[in-house]
């Protein structure tokens, strides 16, 4: 059952892109829980607001990665969806399981974006802060500073060699090309079960209910896949 329907919010480069309701849930919550010294409340919520749009257009830019680059490869991109655990682009196509030195290059164009971006934002902070000689207290370096740790967030993140994210998407085609489908499938499965539940009890030992709840729901992702690969491995 779906509880609340995406809506769609415009076209870029072609593909449409939808926003999940529950994202200005998130951006609402930044605006009441985000801290600036020495700014009026109206200034620090404003700042929260524009905080939690820029870990959302951090994302948009990395799945532009990943379906531009699938569209080099042949493989249209039904949408863009953004949701709360981020996004996810819905490329059209057997391209994970038939295509994996293609899957390689989609898979890794997402996180190539968002070191990119990391490094901009990087030396973006930098340079305006030495110009004109200004601290990360200040709005604007804050902003920088913020958008460089989310973009080398979304590239450490999703390196990791759990299904589905792209770090095991690319994990999965090199055992693929080894061992084929069905036992690539299996090792995948396992690993992400094993990675997947350290990285659950790691993020509760730190208190992140956030990221051990996307860790636990990878799991979840990660048995419906291989649940689906059998099912094909059974039909054809
Ligand atoms: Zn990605």
């Amino acid at each position: 059952m779906k509880l609340l329907k995406s809506f769609r919010v415009g076209t870029l480069f072609g593909i449409p892109v939808d926003l999940h309701p529950s994202l200005l849930l998130i951006i609402g919550m930044f605006a009441v829980v985000n801290q600036a010294v020495g700014l009026p409340w109206y200034l620090v919520a404003v700042l929260g607001i524009l905080k939690a749009c820029i870990i959302y257009a951090s994302v948009l830019a990395h799945e532009y990665g990943h379906a531009l680059t699938a569209r080099k490869f042949g493989f249209r991109t039904q949408k863009i969806l953004l949701m709360i655990f981020g996004g996810a682009a819905f490329i059209e196509g057997d391209w994970v399981d038939s295509r994996p030195k293609d899957s390689i290059k989609i898979s890794l164009a997402g996180p190539a974006v968002s070191l990119a971006l990391a490094i901009v934002f990087l030396l973006l902070a930098y340079g305006t802060a030495s110009i004109f000689n200004l601290t990360v207290a200040n709005p604007l370096i804050e902003l920088f500073a913020w958008t460089m740790i989310i973009n080398a967030i979304l590239f450490v993140f999703n390196l990791l060699p759990i299904t589905p994210l792209d770090g095991g998407r690319v994990y999965r085609a090199i055992l693929i090309m080894k061992f084929g489908l069905r036992k690539a499938t299996d090792v995948a499965y396992y690993t992400t079960v094993v990675l997947g539940t350290v990285l659950a009890i790691v993020s509760l030992a730190f208190s992140s209910l956030f990221t051990a709840a996307i860790a636990i729901s990878l799991i979840f992702m990660a048995y419906q896949e291989r649940k689906n690969t059998q099912i094909q491995s059974e039909l054809f």
